[in-house]
């Protein structure tokens, strides 16, 4: 196969919260016990991005959407900028000056498939509005999102996806041949996977936050402090276990630092 016959998927870092890891791992080995009563909260990084695919049939997808520019002034009133400030972001990593690194306007993306509607995913989906691109949500996930009238649920923030023509899938769905979405629920109502299947790389399976690090994977998965519905979580969590066992797939984590740092990224620097 020569090189545009291939699928092509760009890893594009798009700015790095911090958090109490708390809200990441509910992991009670790092929890206070009887002789260690004070023990301090990890105060972490934890980075976002967005995953650029080219199909060789011409089509381009953008999986997730990044953290907005205005992230104080939007996540103030929910209470979530303190708790999750973007503080650690350079300006060629907001979602914007990626498209602009890969010469696209938004309209230029066809399928936009937002692993779930948390801010900080699908906080710049509004500039898809209007755009024709075809938005992709769960189901589940687009019924919960709407299921209250008010300016969040937890970090849903209604104005993040409010008025947007969202697509919705019912089942593992095979957007194009090599590309998939997988229903990975638990984190939110209907938080998504994405599974790539590349010639040259083999599978890879962006799980977001089905799967926030390495250590929520394990075995054994660890929950975090943020779970819709944690029976769901931990078997989506070995629904997607027995899915890279089965195609020896490389497993995206959705926020760890570390692997992100040792991820091929960036413009220009693709997995096929
Ligand atoms: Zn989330």
């Amino acid at each position: 196969m020569s090189s545009n016959e291939k699928i092509k998927v760009t890893i594009l870092p798009t700015g790095t919260m911090h958090a109490d890891l708390t809200w990441l791992l509910v992991d009670p080995g790092r929890m206070a016990t009887r002789d260690a009563k004070n023990k301090s909260r990890e105060w972490v990084e934890v980075p976002t991005h967005v995953v650029y695919i080219e199909h060789p049939d011409g089509k381009k997808l953008l999986w997730d959407a990044g953290v907005p520019r205005d992230w104080e002034k939007r996540w103030g009133p929910a209470g979530l900028a303190e708790v999750f400030p973007v503080d650690a972001v350079t300006e060629d990593m907001w979602l914007d000056s990626r498209l602009r690194q890969l010469s696209l306007e938004p309209g230029d993306i066809d399928y936009l498939l937002l692993s779930h509607l948390h801010m900080d995913h699908a906080a710049n989906a509004q500039l898809w509005r209007g755009t024709g691109t075809t938005i992709i949500v769960d189901e589940e996930e687009k019924k919960g999102a709407f299921s209250f009238d008010a300016y969040n649920k937890g970090a849903h923030i209604r104005s993040d996806y409010d008025g947007l023509d969202l697509t919705t899938i019912n089942e593992d769905t095979e957007i194009l041949p090599g590309i998939k979405l997988l229903r990975t629920p638990g984190h939110t109502w209907g938080t998504l996977t994405l599974q790539v299947d590349l010639a040259d790389s083999g599978t890879m399976l962006f799980t977001s936050d089905s799967l926030y690090r390495s250590e929520s994977y394990g075995p054994p998965a660890i929950a975090a402090g943020i779970v819709y519905d944690t029976v769901s979580w931990f078997n989506s969590v070995e629904k997607i276990r027995s899915i890279a066992d089965r195609t020896s797939a490389t497993v995206v984590f959705g926020h760890d630092p570390g692997q992100l740092a040792n991820l091929r990224s960036g413009v220009g620097n693709c997995y096929t």
